[in-house]
């Protein structure tokens, strides 16, 4: 992976500084499609989370991961390829691509991915992937770019070979129909915002982001320090899973996944979060491309919170409670709603 740049006055990988922008309304988007948001989200925390949904309602959530993920994966890449791309895509051949994607994925911290046997004609792709940002996600990923490009269901089988090491099978199931393309659901308008953040002279990216350590050859974003893995992702894929999930299994189950949150983001509270203020952590979530903080009230036993432009927002509200039993020791009780305009209100109190 030699061949990665990086810039000389942060050492941020140039694909992911000029890649992306980071704007004063809270949002990082894809300096290639502006409407594309993406976060620099705690990847660690994603299986963590997944898993803490499965035990906090007993049933396995895998397969609606997975397929909720590559729907949304296929939107995506089904938009990128459309048109002149698509004849392009064509033109240099579909491994260049696959391989394209591969190497992408592994600047935006996915893991140690490798295409070891693909196969254009049989409609089948075999990869290895060691220490994934996410498993299920990562499937969904790889199953709905092939969806995509195909224009047919597919199917994703995987197998562990090494410790945190898999061998994935895409391939297409027999009795499987065409299907047109599928959409994202559109994103709200955003609304603006006077965020500032110190930039690289060279890349223009914020200088936080020079707090990750890369490494091209695992495939890994580290945060210094902290040592918490980190990915950069689409938040519209994110948010299509959660919203799968809750339509598939009830309605109790945006309750179950900001409690999954809370319950692993307790566990990655840093002493330094004690004394940060409003200022810290509204650049911070920015940072991330989570949002906006417009407010940070402090009410009699706990805050009143409203972020615009939120992504994944029942994440926001998971983390926030674990940052107010952190600072205060106390349980934490939220409350929140999600505005038509996208705004996110949390109330956070002592239980
Ligand atoms: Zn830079």
């Amino acid at each position: 992976m030699s061949k990665v740049k990086v810039c000389k006055t942060c050492g941020v990988p140039k694909r992911v500084g000029r890649g992306h922008l980071w704007n004063a309304d809270g949002t990082m988007v894809q300096r290639q499609d502006h409407d594309h948001r993406m976060i620099l989200f705690d990847s660690d925390g994603i299986d963590d989370l997944f898993k803490n949904i499965e035990s906090l309602i007993g049933i396995p959530i895998e397969n609606i991961v997975i397929e909720s993920k590559a729907r949304a994966t296929e939107a995506y890449i089904a938009h990128l390829v459309k048109g002149p791309k698509g004849a392009l895509a064509r033109l240099i051949g579909i491994e260049r691509v696959i391989t394209t994607i591969v190497e992408q994925g592994r600047l935006l911290g996915y893991g140690d991915i490798r295409v070891t046997e693909f196969s254009w004609a049989d409609a089948f792709m075999y990869c290895e992937i060691t220490d994934p940002y996410s498993l299920p996600l990562f499937c969904g990923d790889l199953r709905g770019a092939l969806q995509a490009i195909r224009k047919l269901e597919g199917q994703i089988t995987y197998e562990e070979i090494g410790p945190n090491k898999y061998r994935i099978k895409d391939f297409q199931a027999d009795d499987v129909t065409a299907f047109e393309n599928r959409l994202l659901p559109a994103s709200l308008p955003r609304k603006p915002g006077d965020i500032a953040y110190h930039r690289c002279p060279g890349c223009n990216a914020p200088l936080e982001i020079s707090g990750f350590a890369w490494d091209f050859d695992k495939g890994t974003i580290t945060q210094k320090g902290s040592g918490i893995r980190y990915a950069v992702f689409g938040s519209a894929g994110m948010q299509v899973v959660l919203d799968e999930l809750e339509k598939e299994l009830g309605d109790t189950i945006p309750a179950t996944i900001v409690e999954a949150q809370r319950m692993h983001a307790a566990k990655t509270m840093n002493p330094r979060w004690k004394d940060v203020g409003q200022s810290d952590i509204r650049n911070w979530l920015a940072v991330q491309g989570l949002g906006n903080l417009v407010k940070l009230e402090q009410k009699d036993s706990g805050y009143d919170v409203l972020v615009q432009n939120p992504a994944i927002p029942l994440l926001l509200v998971g983390t926030m409670a674990a940052l107010f039993e952190f600072i205060t020791d106390k349980k934490a009780a939220v409350e929140w709603s999600v505005a038509d305009d996208g705004d996110l209100s949390v109330s956070v109190t002592e239980a």
